[in-house]
Parts: structure tokens; sequence; C-alpha cells
């Protein structure tokens, strides 16, 4: 799939509706500088479409993942964010104490990745994940 893409054609190139529901709601992720969580982009379809319901964006949220279309992480404690799948080039650091979000690069975890393919002969999909543990303001657990 190409990224460069936007969602709504994808969308539509795959055969769905665009509903003024779905198109807030990937207009919501698209205009989203930074992760989004399924709650902000409520908040922000809204604004422009009052009758939006929750419901409806996990639903279009449901839909943009099964399609390969953004890209979901799991932060833990229920919380997720999201993203069009072409920004997902950097993994997570996420402090369990203070719950803070710091992206790192994408290549940090290449040797990881090739390791598993040598000793272990698998394909890790190490596209977009999140590392739980400690921040420095919140101190080392050791
Ligand atoms: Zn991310
Ligand atoms: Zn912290």
């Amino acid at each position: 799939m190409k990224k460069d893409r936007s969602l709504l054609n994808a969308l539509h190139d795959e055969g769905y509706r665009l509903t003024p529901q779905r198109m807030m709601v990937v207009e919501a992720i698209e205009e989203s500088h930074d992760h989004i969580s399924a709650e902000e982009i409520h908040t922000k379809a809204r604004t422009k479409y009052p009758y939006l319901n929750i419901s409806t964006v996990y639903r279009t949220l449901e839909l943009l993942k099964e399609k390969g279309l953004v890209a979901e992480t799991d932060l833990g404690g229920g919380r997720f964010l999201y993203h069009p799948v072409g920004k997902a080039q950097h993994h997570h650091l996420v402090c369990r104490k203070c719950g803070k979000v710091r992206d790192i690069e994408i290549n940090l975890l290449d040797k990881l990745k090739d390791e598993l393919k040598d000793k272990y002969d698998f394909d890790a999909e190490l596209e977009h994940i999140a590392i739980f543990g400690s921040c420095k303001d919140c101190g080392s657990q050791s």
C-alpha cells in the first residue's frame, strides 16, 4: 500500500461509502500532527458534526485499522492512540507512572528484528510499538 495516499481515497477505493461521520473521523486523524485518541477524535469531529456518536468513532477506527490505514498504539490501561500508518515511523517509550509518551527512532529496533530473524527465523512486526518503563522524572525501577 502506498503511504502517501490519503485515508479517504484509500477507503473510497476499497468501495466504502464516505459518510459524513467517517469523513469527520478520518479528517481528525489526518489533521492531528501527533497521536490522537478516540476521545480526542470524537471531541474534534463534534465541533463540525455535533451528533457524532463515540461508537461511530470506534467503528470507523476498527475499519481503518482492519484496512491497515491507521496504526494503533496500546499505551496500557485501556489507552489507545492512533495515527495514519504513513506517520508510524517511530516507536514509543511509555512511562508507567506518569503516562508520558515519547517517540523514538524506528531503526533502534532493527538489530532486534534481525536477531529474531536469525535466531528464531521469526519475522517480527516491529513497526510501531510501545515500550513500557519509567521516565527520567519518575526515576528508574531498579
Ligand atoms: Zn506512534
Ligand atoms: Zn514518568
